[in-house]
């Protein structure tokens, strides 16, 4: 079936049994195996085009994927095909316009490494090797947040290649429903080849804050943590993980295999201004470590990047809070000291400023109006997946009362049905609506699934 197209695309079509084919079907989350029919690897817009056009002449549903990081794994699927277009990762800064053009499959650490050059950043996330194209058209949440906002609010125009096999340019002033959408609907509307990012001056140093918190203290840190964050002014934005660290080389033996809280942030703007602004978040209780400094943008960007596996068994999921009550809390900490193996990472982003200003209709993503999410990634060390998806699912359905109308930052938890409409809530019916003008036969269903409205 794929002779044609292998030919055409100078073998860049990849089926079972040829060479690759293994190693390319591959994502980030180690539980998920499927086998795809085909995986194309895209070099330009004209090959995704054909690759669309091939599968809606053979009728076949398709993903496509760009730093497979999704914890859903939905990047990969069986039988349909996968538009791989890792290989289309080139970042150009437009200086006249304060634009970065960012290719479709182009990683965190592309956009840096090519905005800082001229002194310019725009938001995104804090791993450098995750994808921009499904952080960014489910949310994006970084250390720009509360200045300026998410990754899918700071778009200003896309290249997309719609289900019917066309290439079409959105912004506010052309196909505003489908720009609309992709900010914050997934990559459910087309492939999109392109994406335009409003840029801003950051750094390139920049003050970083980096606490560490023995985990006895864990509740007070939090809630001092939600205190802070009724004050917070906008320029800073900050996460806090719950772990046990392992005992790796690059941390020093004292933390091996210990329980503690990380505070990680940034203060976007004059990092001597900043030094008395994020005192209090050195303070919360008594710091085991203590590294907040002034280091480059493009350093914070990556600092993270050593804690995190490049393949790895996970089972992830997440809830928005409209503020961490002490309930919550204790109910969070009661799970996690009952966790069959103390193999999680449980991250409580402070979520403020900007991102929270933006009304919930103007954007398809819809929440804003929480205080804090929850990221909660559970990895398999030998639990199992049965004990892992279980204890998952417990802390999910505890927490799930006291969570912001049940809603969950989209880009941290597996397919959903009911927490997609939850999540979406107001905007759900729009994007459904959308969804059937842009993609009526639901060929691309390997996401937050917005079904096409009858
Ligand atoms: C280690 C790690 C760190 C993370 N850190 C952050 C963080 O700091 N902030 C944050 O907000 N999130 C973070 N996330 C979550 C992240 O936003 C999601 O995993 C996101 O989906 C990653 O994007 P990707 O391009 O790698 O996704 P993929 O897995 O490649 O794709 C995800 C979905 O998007 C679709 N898609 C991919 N490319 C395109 C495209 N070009 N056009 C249309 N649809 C497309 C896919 O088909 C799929 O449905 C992190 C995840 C991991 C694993």
């Amino acid at each position: 079936m794929y002779q044609s197209l292998k030919k055409e695309l100078d073998n860049r079509v990849i089926v079972s049994g040829d060479e690759g084919y293994n190693q390319k079907r591959k994502v980030w989350n180690a539980t998920i195996d499927k086998h795809p029919g085909a995986i194309i690897v895209c070099k330009s817009e004209e090959d995704v085009l054909k690759a669309v056009q091939f599968a809606n002449e053979k009728g076949l549903h398709m993903t496509a994927r760009a730093g497979g990081h999704h914890v859903g794994g939905f990047a990969t699927c069986d039988e349909g095909i996968m538009i791989d277009l890792s290989q289309m990762n080139t970042v150009t800064v437009d200086q006249g316009r304060q634009v970065a053009l960012v290719e479709g499959g182009a990683k965190l650490g592309d956009i840096d490494a090519e905005t800082q050059k001229f002194g310019l950043a725009t938001p995104t996330g804090t791993i450098s090797e995750t994808g921009v194209a499904g952080l960014a058209l489910s949310g994006g949440l970084g250390y720009l947040r509360g200045k300026y906002g998410l990754t899918c609010d700071n778009l200003v125009g896309a290249n997309i290649v719609t289900m019917d096999g066309q290439l079409l340019h959105v912004s506010d002033e052309e196909h505003q429903d489908l720009f609309w959408a992709i900010r914050g609907g997934g990559g459910n509307f087309g492939i999109v080849t392109q994406f335009e990012f409003a840029l801003f001056p950051v750094g390139p140093e920049v003050l970083a804050v980096d606490v560490m918190y023995d985990y006895q203290d864990a509740k007070q840190v939090l809630l001092k943590a939600q205190e802070y964050m009724n004050q917070a002014p906008d320029e800073v934005s900050f996460n806090l993980t719950v772990t046990m660290l392992p005992p790796v080389p690059f941390l020093p033996e004292f933390l091996h295999n210990k329980k503690v809280v990380m505070l990680g942030g940034m203060y976007a703007g004059d990092p001597e201004v900043g030094k008395a602004v994020v005192k209090p978040l050195q303070e919360f209780a008594y710091p085991i470590v203590d590294q907040t400094g002034v280091i480059p943008y493009v350093a914070l960007q990556k600092k993270l990047d050593a804690m995190v596996p490049d393949h790895v068994a996970v089972h992830g999921t997440s809830l928005y809070f409209s503020k961490l009550t002490e309930e919550s809390i204790d109910l969070l900490l009661a799970k996690l000291d009952n966790a069959p193996m103390p193999t999680y990472l449980a991250q409580l982003w402070a979520l403020s400023g900007k991102m929270n200003r933006i009304s919930p209709e103007e954007t398809a993503f819809t929440n804003r109006d929480s205080s804090f999410v929850l990221l909660l990634d559970y990895m398999d060390m030998g639990a199992g997946p049965e004990v892992c998806k279980q204890w998952v699912d417990s802390v999910y359905d505890g927490l799930l009362p006291l969570s912001n109308k049940g809603t969950s930052y989209l880009n941290g938890i597996g397919a959903n049905e009911t927490v997609v409409k939850n999540t979406l809530g107001v905007n759900y019916q729009r994007l459904a609506e959308i969804k059937k003008k842009y993609d009526p036969n639901n060929r691309l269903r390997h996401n937050h699934n917005i079904q096409p409205a009858e």
